[in-house]
């Protein structure tokens, strides 16, 4: 991976806000810099499944994930992937189709309630209501626990 170079040879977000002192506007502005400079802004797709499919990829993916890693009955965020202009990813949902009278599942991970999102003829359909809470993306902004 080639990493761009700035007018005087420093990559990008070398600027570094310990450089400068604590609270300064160079330190904040630095600080800003460097977290820019870390967003991605590519087109993100998630494939979200109901089924645990760990990406088994082709013979150039490095990636070590199989199902162990993919706990059943909780959610699951695999790895972004790079695909040029596109960042994927494969999400797994838990879900389940109940028949009336049966006890509706939870998170194996973090206990909320599946809920309920479609009624069929005798029988309806529950998925993992948390998902967010478990999204390394989001997850520094919800403290486990707590909800939105
Ligand atoms: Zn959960």
């Amino acid at each position: 991976m080639r990493v761009k170079a700035s007018n005087n040879g420093k990559p990008e977000g070398a600027l570094r806000p310990e450089e400068f002192p604590l609270g300064s506007p160079e330190s904040r502005a630095a600080a800003r810099m460097v977290a820019a400079n870390r967003k991605d802004r590519r087109r993100r797709i998630e494939f979200v499944s109901s089924v645990r499919i760990p990406w088994h990829g082709g013979d150039s993916d490095p990636d070590p994930e199989n199902l162990a890693n993919w706990p059943e009955g909780q959610p699951h965020f695999g790895p972004w992937r790079d695909f040029g202009e596109t960042l994927f990813r494969d999400v797994y949902r838990p879900a389940v189709r109940l028949k009336p009278g049966e006890p509706i599942p939870s998170c194996s991970a973090c206990g909320t309630p599946f809920q309920k999102e479609k009624d069929y003829p005798g029988m309806a359909y529950y998925a993992a209501a948390c998902l967010d809470r478990h999204d390394p993306d989001r997850r520094s902004n919800t403290p486990p626990g707590e909800s939105r």
